[in-house]
Order: C-alpha cells, then structure tokens, then sequence
C-alpha cells in the first residue's frame, strides 16, 4: 500500500509534554500512534485533538520497562509500516536523596526510562535502517546535564539517555536516520506542580516555567523539517537554566 501520509510513534503521549507533542505533530500531518502506560481517559482525549486536527491515532497501552509487553505490542504495527518519526517521551521520576532511596526507586526509574528507549528503539531502528530513513527525538532533561539532588536515579536514567543516543547517532546517521536530544528544563506539567516556585524562578534566565507546547515546537522541527544537517544532539529548552 503506498504510503502518503507521515506516521510518528509517541512513545507516552497521552498527558503532558507528550500530548503536546502529539498535539503539535498532528498539526504537522502526521498520522500518531500514541502509546501510554494505563491512562485511558487522558489517551482519548489526546485522541480526539488528533482526529479533530484531521489525523487518524492509534492507541497502545503497554509497560515501556516490559520488554516482551513493548515488542508484542509494537511488532504488528511495524509489520504495517515503519513510522516516519519516534518520539521517545515516557518518563517518571521517583525522588529521594541517595541515602533514603529505596531498590524500587532506583529500580522503576531506570527501567522506564532508559531500558524503556532500548525495548521501543531496537525494532523501530531496525526497520528504519531497512528504509533508510526515519527521525528519533529523545526526551532527557536538565538533570540528566546538570545532576539534581535527590534525583540520583532520575539524572541517572536522563544522561544515559543522552549517551545512548548520541551512540545510536553515530550508527545510523549514513543510513539517513536522524536521532537528537531534546532536553528540557523545568515545564509546567504534573512532574513540576509542587515544585517551590519561588526558589526555582531565580535559576532560570527567562523568569518562567518552559510550556509543553515549547517543548512540543522543537520535536517537530527535529522530526518535520526537510533541511535537515542536526544530528546527535542535544537541545536544550530550559528558559537559559543551563548555558
Ligand atoms: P507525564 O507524567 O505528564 O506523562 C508521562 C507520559 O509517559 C504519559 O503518557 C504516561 O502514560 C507515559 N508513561 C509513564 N510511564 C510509562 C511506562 N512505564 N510505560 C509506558 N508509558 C509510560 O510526564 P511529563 O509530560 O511531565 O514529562 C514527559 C517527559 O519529559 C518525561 O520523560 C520527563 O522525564 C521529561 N521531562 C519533564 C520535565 C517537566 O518539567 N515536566 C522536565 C524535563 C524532562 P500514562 O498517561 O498512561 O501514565
């Protein structure tokens, strides 16, 4: 079947930066398939904004820690097509300083975030080196840059994230498979609501929390853009908290 619109996996696109993101590629013509973790009700709704902008979404719900769960669900679409666009998003945090931090936090962290982009890339890079072409954005943050305290795990996951994807840049770039970082910095999200406001607005250049939507432009131009020579980098959108 000939291929005519751009399709683009939103890995944890169901809330928050992801939903934006999905928001925005839709306005881009592409097509989505949305994966999220068991957030029906917010995956609908990112559903519905896509179909009303006049694109179609697929949803897939799965555990991106789960490696047999990830492939089986990921494995039949892929058979279908190979996606223009990945966009890995999903991500949690589990704060604790080191000296409190319990096996689970350490263990539920990294596994989502970092084994989660090795469960979702390895069959999508697969079939994107066999067309030999495909975008990949990968969603770090500040703290995997910077170090948080009482985010040891978290940056942990988020600079390894870095490293595997400057890695995968270096393997697939002759294939014509594009893969960068976006990193953000602190965005007005759930992930950010209790954050003491007044002792983080002094860190930050532009004096204001970053918004999902800002994030959202700069994965679309990685993943949309024609003229394209950004590749195995790291961009940061964090109002100047690092510079
Ligand atoms: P949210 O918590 O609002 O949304 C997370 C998304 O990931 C949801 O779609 C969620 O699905 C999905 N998800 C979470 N865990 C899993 C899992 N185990 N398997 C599959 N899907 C999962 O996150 P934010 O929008 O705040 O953050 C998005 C990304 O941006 C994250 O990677 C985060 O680390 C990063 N980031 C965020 C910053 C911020 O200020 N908010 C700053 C820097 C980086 P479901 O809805 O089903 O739970």
């Amino acid at each position: 079947m000939a291929e005519t619109t751009k399709t683009a996996l939103v890995i944890g696109g169901s809330r928050g930066i992801g939903r934006a993101i999905v928001e925005r590629l839709a306005a881009s013509g592409f097509d989505i398939w949305l994966t999220y973790r068991g957030n029906h009700a917010a995956a609908n709704e990112a559903k519905a904004v896509v179909e009303a902008a006049g694109r179609s979404c697929r949803l897939l719900a799965f555990d991106v820690a789960d490696r047999a769960a990830t492939r089986a669900a990921l494995e039949p679409l892929l058979q279908e097509r190979c996606p223009d666009a990945l966009v890995f998003n999903s991500g949690i945090a589990r704060d604790n300083l080191l000296a409190f931090m319990q096996d689970a936090e350490w263990d539920d962290v990294l596994r989502t975030n970092l084994d989660g982009f090795f469960n979702v890339s390895k069959p999508v890079v697969f079939e994107m080196i066999r067309k030999k072409r495909g975008r990949i954005v990968v969603i770090s943050s500040i703290s995997g840059q910077m170090g948080q305290a009482g985010q040891m795990n978290y940056a942990a996951s988020k600079a390894g994230l870095i490293g595997a994807a400057r890695s995968l840049a270096r393997e697939v770039g002759r294939k014509n498979v594009f893969v960068n970082v976006v990193s953000p910095g602190v965005i007005e999200t759930e992930m950010t609501a209790d954050l003491p406001k007044e002792h983080v607005l002094p860190l930050i250049p532009l004096n204001r929390y970053g918004t999902a939507a800002e994030v959202a432009a700069v994965v679309d131009f990685l993943c949309s853009e024609p003229h394209m020579y950004v590749h195995g980098q790291v961009i940061g959108v964090n109002g100047g908290m690092a510079i």
